[in-house]
């Protein structure tokens, strides 16, 4: 459908307010919200070749008409009607590059290339949802995507995404998998606990126009906004029941009855002590050679400078602080009762930290499960 042939003598770089015009543009167009990614292996179906890796990332609405409408023949014709809408949008923007000198490919959305709620979510647009569906805070999962793959090198690439905290959500909803008449959508245990998985070959989405997943979910009825809303609300609550489960009074007392233990450590160690399925950590550091205990939120782990990281559950958390010897420490770390990760690279692990690991019959080495 393109109108416009690819340049020979492709352009390669754009500057910001060419890309300024291109996201005006597609917005103009009816283009919801526009991203930009590398493309990688992950990305591309198997046995798919694209010329550039260059990617840009498009959602387009999915009108609300087939929501409303039951899955079958009229369903099914809103959601073809949908699917070719966003390939002339598509085709449109291509055109428009390829006009400015640039050489384009297009991924279609009705798909076939590309995994295009992964492209989504790897351009920050949105979270890939328990439904399998892209989630984007303009338009919850209720869209379309579509790439361009394109002769420009320097687009402005996304690094980062902030809506990672949806699958978290996901697993307190489920409303996708109870509202699937096909059970397309199943459980399934993992080694990071139980998974969604769309089961594609039973999902009726293309063939029948079915929407139930979409409908039922709270991104669609509430918006995302709402949603997010809920879930902080939600987090918070969970973060002030769970710090009453850490006795800053008793890991004082834990700290005092082993001070020997760190007085090998130098000014400036951090580590970290967790509880599993807690949102809540304690951190141990030395500041002007004062011990000192705190208790964080475990979103800080990262801001915290831990170089080790100490993981337990709560009955054995409760043991430790019932006998809080070095001895007790010392046996749980060697029945596997507490788990250890170095945060830091073990090269540049100093601090006294050998020493201490030592005292603790451990040594450095290991390997992460990722
Ligand atoms: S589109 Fe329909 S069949 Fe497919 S996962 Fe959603 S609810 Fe199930
Ligand atoms: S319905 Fe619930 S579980 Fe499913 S994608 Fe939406 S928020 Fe996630």
């Amino acid at each position: 459908m393109s109108r416009v042939e690819r340049p020979s003598k492709p352009k390669f770089i754009a500057d910001e307010s060419f890309i300024k015009e291109f996201e005006n543009y597609a917005h103009s167009i009816g283009i919801s919200s526009i991203g930009y990614t590398l493309l990688n292996s992950d990305l591309l179906l198997k046995d798919k070749f694209v010329q550039y890796p260059f990617t840009i990332v498009l959602t387009m609405e999915m009108d609300n008409a087939i929501i409303k409408t039951a899955p079958g023949d009229d369903a099914k014709d809103l959601n073809d009607t949908a699917y070719v809408k966003a390939s002339i949008l598509t085709t449109k923007l291509s055109d428009f590059l390829r006009k400015e000198g640039y050489d384009t490919e297009i991924a279609q959305p009705m798909g076939g290339v590309v995994n295009f709620s992964l492209l989504g979510q790897s351009a920050g647009l949105g979270h890939i949802g328990d439904s399998g569906l892209l989630i984007t805070p303009e338009l919850g999962p209720r869209l379309k995507v579509s790439a361009i793959f394109v002769s420009i090198a320097n687009l402005p690439v996304n690094e980062e995404n902030e809506h990672d905290w949806i699958p978290e959500y996901c697993e307190m909803c489920n409303k996708c998998v109870k509202a699937c008449p096909e059970k397309a959508l199943i459980e399934k245990e993992s080694c990071c606990g139980n998974e969604i998985e769309l089961i594609q070959k039973k999902c009726v989405g293309c063939s029948l126009g079915c929407t139930y997943c979409i409908e039922a979910c709270p991104f669609e009825e509430k918006g995302y906004s709402h949603v997010k809303a809920k879930f902080d609300k939600i987090n918070a609550k969970l973060r002030e029941k769970q710090a009453k489960n850490f006795d800053m009074g008793l890991w004082n007392h834990w700290l005092s009855e082993n001070s020997k233990l760190f007085t090998d450590l130098d000014d400036g160690f951090t580590m970290a002590i967790a509880m599993t399925d807690n949102e809540n950590m304690i951190i141990l550091n030395k500041v002007d050679n004062e011990l000192n205990v705190n208790l964080k939120s475990i979103d800080e782990l990262e801001n915290s400078n831990a170089d080790l990281l100490f993981v337990m559950d709560e009955k054995h958390m409760d043991e430790l602080l019932k006998d809080p010897t070095t001895t007790k420490f010392a046996e749980l770390l060697s029945s596997k009762k507490i788990d250890v990760y170095g945060l830091s690279d073990p090269m540049k692990l100093g601090k006294g930290y050998v020493t201490f690991l030592n005292k603790l019959g451990l040594s450095i080495g290991g390997e992460c499960c990722g």
